[in-house]
């Protein structure tokens, strides 16, 4: 079975041109999904259909579907992506990680590779980390001017207006953890010899600039969820919910985009296959 998704989504979207109210959002989410037997049955059921989706996406091959992965160090994107996106073969989703712009990316505008990276018509892109990042990191570690940065949040947006014209629907999700959760996820990397390889000292110095961060994200998601790319706020303390919830959502979106099969002008029956 599958959630009434539309009632989800509203709990978790930022209303565009409201004020987003992050403190007050949900890490947890229990109310919205009680019950982790039937959120993960639902995931199962909704990373196949998303699979089909994709497909008929793939045939129709006018439109895409971007998904936007934001939140703090430890929130779950790898997870997520590995979450949602099983059932889907490797020709149908790029993913694409952006880590620190490397010297060639710095010499173009803040935009050039993300633009360069948003999926082709009939491919679900999956962005780890995003251009979102020019106004997080950026902002709290002061990595461009201030007005530079505060003129973004229109660029932003102007951005993913031009991309929703011109075939590509954006979906966004902040995965919304806990600084207690981000404590426990972190002790976890120093506690387990299979983890220590994620451990970043890098992540402690920016888990320091907690209150910054949640400051630049609760500004992000005042300014830039719009009737075209809004923000949804996803609880991600318990992995299992957030998957379902990010799920759910998806497929929902790509049954709205409810891409056909292209049909042919010709009969299958006119040809013989000896
Ligand atoms: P992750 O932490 O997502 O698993 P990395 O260890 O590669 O992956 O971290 C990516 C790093 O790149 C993060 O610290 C992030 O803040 C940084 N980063 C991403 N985009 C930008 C950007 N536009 N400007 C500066 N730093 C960025």
């Amino acid at each position: 079975m599958t959630h009434d998704w539309k009632a989800i989504d509203e709990a978790v979207r930022v209303e565009p041109g409201k004020k987003s109210k992050l403190r007050a959002r949900e890490c947890v989410g229990a109310d919205l999904l009680p019950d982790r037997e039937v959120a993960e049955g639902a995931l199962k059921d909704c990373a196949k259909a998303i699979d089909v989706l994709q497909d008929r996406l793939w045939a129709e091959r006018s439109r895409a579907l971007l998904v936007v992965l934001q939140g703090i160090d430890t929130s779950g994107k790898d997870g997520t992506v590995r979450g949602v996106f099983n059932q889907c073969g490797p020709l149908g989703v790029s993913v694409t990680a952006f880590g620190k712009p490397t010297e060639e990316e710095l010499a173009h505008d803040y935009l050039w590779r993300v633009h360069a990276a948003v999926p082709k018509k009939g491919m679900i892109g999956v962005f780890n980390r995003s251009h979102y990042e020019d106004v997080l990191v950026a902002k709290v570690r002061g990595l461009a001017p201030k007005d530079a940065i505060e003129q973004r949040y229109d660029q932003i947006n102007a951005f993913e207006k031009h991309l929703s014209e011109n075939g590509v629907t954006v979906l966004k999700f902040m995965l919304h953890i806990s600084k207690e959760e981000q404590r426990q996820r972190l002790q976890e990397r120093l506690d387990k010899p299979e983890k220590n390889w994620k451990f970043n000292a890098g992540d402690l110095e920016d888990r320091k600039l907690w209150d910054e961060y949640q400051a630049a994200y609760e500004t992000l998601l005042d300014r830039c969820s719009t009737e075209h790319a809004p923000w949804r706020v996803i609880p991600a303390d318990k992995k299992w919910r957030r998957n379902a919830i990010i799920a759910a959502i998806v497929h929902g979106t790509l049954e709205e985009m409810n891409p056909r099969y292209p049909v042919v002008e010709w009969k299958p029956t006119d040809y013989v296959v000896e």
